[in-house]
């Protein structure tokens, strides 16, 4: 039997675009005869029921906007039997037959336990870290490369200004997509990701050392999250340089901002596909970008691929940043 009802939510750390999956789903749903609530607040808000009924217009003027209307959660108590059994009341006391999960790995693994319940759901990934395997771009992503790449630029006018070096962590727990790309596209002297081996001596100083030996002067050094320790770094690299040296952490102004035409086409596509899936009857589905196509893989299947840093884009960035 066909279903008439589904469930949208957003979940783990917001990226911006969520908005504008979150306005897909709902408009493809109600275009095509469905019910659409929205869960407010992540699995949080699937436990307490906090649910409410959209229509053409609760999705009006977000498509521009970061963050989620929905708020996101991270939710202990969803990870609990009591939890996912008051998840699963709440489901069928609003005759919810199928869920969107807009989010990371984590909460595709939530929306896989609800899926073995016998609650079909289909993931949508949105996170700016990039590090869902089997998508080359999540929702989120391409506005935080952007936003960091202003941010970076602007830390250069003052460097450049004051021939100093600036080390600069961006966002990547795990995962070296938004450091290697940035420090591309920022012209890093030095990029430190988490996937490839750490040598302070040959990935920075000497580096340091190479490129002002050919008169530069001033240095940005981009280092992923997951490596960290840019203080330390800093104060290392003016003790062995002489070089004046500072350490930024840009921190959460990554996830925020007016997300990127590529992230809204991009959301927008990816709604529109998971609210399809539903309507073939599949479930345990996440939605993925492949060469600029639209493919969907099971969730476990999904979660067990590994992701790996292109090393010819590494290396090419290391030689032509000096
Ligand atoms: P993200 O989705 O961005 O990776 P999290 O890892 O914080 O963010 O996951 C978001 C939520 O998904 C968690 O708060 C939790 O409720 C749920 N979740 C995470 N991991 C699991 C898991 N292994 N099994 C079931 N639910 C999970």
């Amino acid at each position: 039997m066909a279903i008439k009802k589904i469930g949208v939510l957003t979940s783990g750390g917001d990226a911006p675009g969520m908005n504008a999956a979150i306005r897909a789903v709902v408009r493809t749903a109600l275009n095509r005869g469905l019910e659409v609530v929205a869960v407010y607040g992540g699995y949080d808000g699937l436990i307490n029921g906090d649910i409410r009924p959209m229509n053409l217009r609760s999705v009006s003027n977000i498509i521009n906007r970061g963050g989620t209307m929905l708020y996101s959660a991270r939710s202990p108590e969803f990870r609990t039997e009591a939890g996912m059994q008051k998840a699963i009341s709440q489901c069928l006391k609003h005759d919810i037959e199928g869920l969107v999960v807009i989010g990371g790995d984590g909460s595709f693994r939530g929306a896989q336990d609800l899926t073995r319940r016998g609650f079909p759901c289909i993931g949508i990934p949105g996170t700016i870290d990039n590090d869902i395997s089997c998508c080359e771009h999540t929702i989120g992503y391409d506005t935080a490369l952007n936003t960091c790449m202003d941010l970076c630029d602007k830390l250069r006018d003052t460097m450049a200004s004051h021939g100093r070096c600036s080390v600069v962590e961006v966002m990547g727990r795990h995962a070296g997509y938004i450091a290697l790309n940035v420090g591309i596209a920022i012209g890093a002297t030095g990029i430190v990701v988490p996937e490839v081996e750490f040598d302070f001596d040959r990935d920075v100083i000497q580096r340091i050392e190479q490129a002002r030996a050919t008169g530069k002067n001033d240095f940005i050094i981009v280092v992923a999250e997951g490596i960290g320790r840019v203080e330390e770094m800093a104060k290392e690299i003016q003790k062995r340089t002489g070089i004046d040296t500072r350490a930024s952490i840009l921190g959460h102004v990554q996830r925020g901002g007016t997300p990127t035409l590529y992230d809204r086409v991009l959301a927008s596509r990816m709604g529109a596909y998971a609210v399809q899936l539903l309507l073939d009857g599949k479930s345990n589905r996440v939605v993925a970008e492949q060469n600029g196509n639209l493919v969907d893989f099971d969730i476990e299947e999904a979660l067990a691929m590994k992701k790996t840093l292109d090393m010819d884009l590494y290396n090419m960035a290391l030689e032509i940043s000096i």
